[in-house]
């Protein structure tokens, strides 16, 4: 019964009669709080929540709204709900008794997904690998600074800064000699020759102190780095950020505008063997929204905080 329905029945009621049913409204938006805070506390696992709903699509797991449901489970922000609910094809006016077979189907996938995922070894570090201008750089500036409870690891280069690039912020510019010193005294937990010319290596020391403070760690780094970090760390987590299509991604190459045209058809080159590693990584997430891609990240080291709890 819809809302205003359910308003016209009362209305028509004795005066007695409309006391009671408001009463009982009251009893039932409370049960659902109480559903709710049971989901988020994790005292109820969703899956039964949905079955309860299931079993009885008028009880009180079943008037739930989709939307309160999913608010309610960790780490489920805004931004997310409307995604999963587009990719689920649900309407948000839903209730949770009210799906259709396959939108139950769905949810039920989606639910179980989610709860393999929280089984996962926990680990607070977290690597970002991915093609060549897949736009891990805007995504990691947007975690810096929408999200300063986790620490980036900042790398050691041996490139030239580009404009607008700071030492100790964006990267250590240091040379050669340097770096051979940062190797040799075994100061670099990877490090890689990118793009078959400079070296790139990420210094150990922050890493291993952020996550002796229990801070959550963040790596953004080429492939080859990201097998060194998981023969060293298997605990850590590999995240691939995929472009939304091949097209898309030549597009955001070539339209940086800060590499000659040879260095463009060798980032390319590097490119297409990199995606095609996507498949050794642990979760994927693809970097069509710069913000939401940054959520999903974050999200990821939130809901594995969640699973070591
Ligand atoms: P850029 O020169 O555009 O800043 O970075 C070039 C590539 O180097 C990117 O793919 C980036 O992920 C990678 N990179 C940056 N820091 C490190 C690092 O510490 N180790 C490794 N292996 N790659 C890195």
């Amino acid at each position: 019964m819809s809302a205003a329905e359910a308003s016209a029945v009362t209305r028509d009621l004795p005066e007695v009669d409309r006391v009671a049913a408001s009463r009982a409204a009251v009893a039932a938006r409370r049960a659902r709080a109480a559903v709710k805070a049971e989901i988020a506390s994790g005292a109820r696992r969703p899956l039964d929540v949905l079955a309860a709903a299931t079993a009885e699509p008028e009880g009180v797991e079943g008037r739930l709204r989709i939307t309160d449901f999913l608010l309610a489970i960790p780490a489920i922000g805004r931004t997310k709900l409307g995604r999963i609910l587009e990719e689920l094809s649900i309407s948000p006016a839903k209730r949770l008794g009210g799906l259709g077979r396959h939108q139950r189907v769905r949810l039920e996938e989606f639910l179980h997904q989610r709860a393999a995922l929280g089984r996962h070894p926990v680990s607070k570090l977290l690597v970002i690998a991915g093609p060549t201008a897949v736009g891990k750089g805007t995504v990691v500036r947007h975690i810096r600074e929408n999200y300063p409870q986790v620490q980036l690891s900042i790398s050691a280069t041996t490139r030239e800064p580009r404009p607008g690039e700071t030492h100790g912020v964006d990267y250590y510019f240091v040379d050669n000699a340097e770096f051979d010193s940062l190797i040799e005294r075994g100061e670099l937990l990877e490090y890689a020759t990118v793009h078959g010319v400079h070296r790139y290596g990420t210094p150990r020391g922050p890493v291993r102190e952020a996550l002796s403070r229990g801070t959550s760690v963040i790596l953004e780094i080429d492939i080859q780095g990201a097998r060194q970090v998981k023969d060293a760390m298997p605990e850590a987590a590999l995240v691939f950020l995929a472009p939304p299509s091949w097209e898309e991604l030549v597009r955001r190459l070539t339209g940086r505008g800060t590499e000659s045209a040879e260095e463009q058809a060798r980032r390319l080159e590097t490119a297409r063997t990199e995606l095609a590693a996507a498949d050794e990584f642990d979760y994927q997430i693809v970097n069509g929204e710069v913000a939401e891609a940054a959520a999903e990240v974050v999200d990821l080291i939130q809901l594995r905080g969640v699973a070591a709890r």
